[in-house]
């Protein structure tokens, strides 16, 4: 373990490594109320992924996740228009869940990678009922499932090991990693391989991607930004470095997903 290797000089000099590019499973490619992001279209996603070497990104429109009948057919537009780049989730609203349905179908399309959901968002625990059959379906059909976690009542640790045990082969993004519950985040990925730790703002917390891959979590660490939230840098420099291999730093920044995305089309295949 080292801050300064091959990799992390390499991306020092370089600021992009052409063997080692990024896969991004947590963006959201349209504008917000409130906030200003200078490139949230289309457009504007592609130039930011260049200049960080993202190469493709698992994307759910902010739109969609309260509206997802508007919102999905934004992802899966621009899915049509750069295959190679995007990947989408179909969000999905917990008050809503005679849309399930309707969803499920699109699971077959290609670059479709399985469900995003945000309990904190619709004010929705993620052990719900309105959550139950959609974690049921992606478990039986091989997708995954990024749900926004963070230490408040609809989606902490505790509830998310509800839903780990309950589903024993779901693959469960943890979106943020629990928030500002490291200790309960960290347990759930050791006691679930089914978990996956995703690092947007959690990245960002100093020590903690030291210390996950210090408890054995590489495999299960990933990538992400919420951009156009964040840069692609602040993630990538949080990982470059932490004290960690360059092994880990392959695994986070890229490997792990394209492992991930690779099981996901496999399903599809399959199912
Ligand atoms: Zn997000």
């Amino acid at each position: 373990m080292s801050r300064t290797t091959p990799l992390t000089e390499a991306f020092r000099t370089l600021g992009r490594v052409p063997d080692c590019p990024i896969i991004d499973l947590h963006t959201h490619p349209d504008a917000f109320q409130g906030i200003y992001f200078p490139a949230p279209d289309m457009d504007g996603i592609l130039r930011t992924m260049d200049r960080a070497n993202v190469r493709i990104i698992a994307m759910a429109p902010h739109t969609a996740l309260k509206d997802p009948a508007y919102g999905n057919p934004i992802t899966l537009q621009m899915m049509a228009a750069h295959p190679d780049r995007f990947r989408t989730y179909l969000c999905y609203n917990p008050h809503y869940p005679a849309d399930l349905a309707g969803l499920l179908p699109l699971l077959d399309l290609p670059g479709v990678v399985g469900f995003k959901i945000h309990p904190g968002e619709t004010r929705y625990p993620l052990t719900g009922d309105g959550y139950a059959p959609l974690l049921a379906a992606a478990e039986a059909r091989g997708c995954l499932v990024l749900s926004h976690t963070w230490n408040e009542p609809t989606c902490n640790a505790a509830q998310c090991r509800q839903v780990a045990e309950r589903h024993p082969n779901l693959r469960l993004l943890l979106g943020h990693s629990c928030f500002d519950d490291w200790t309960g985040a960290m347990a759930l990925a050791r006691d679930f391989p089914h978990l996956y730790l995703e690092l947007t703002a959690a990245a960002h917390v100093t020590g903690f991607v030291d210390e996950a891959v210090a408890q054995g979590l590489a495999a299960q660490m990933l990538y992400g930004t919420d951009l156009p939230w964040f840069d692609p840098y602040t993630t990538i420099g949080s990982v470059v470095y932490a004290d960690i291999t360059d092994d880990d730093r392959h695994a986070i920044l890229h490997g792990n997903a394209e492992r991930l995305l690779a099981e996901v089309v496999s399903a599809q295949v399959a199912g």
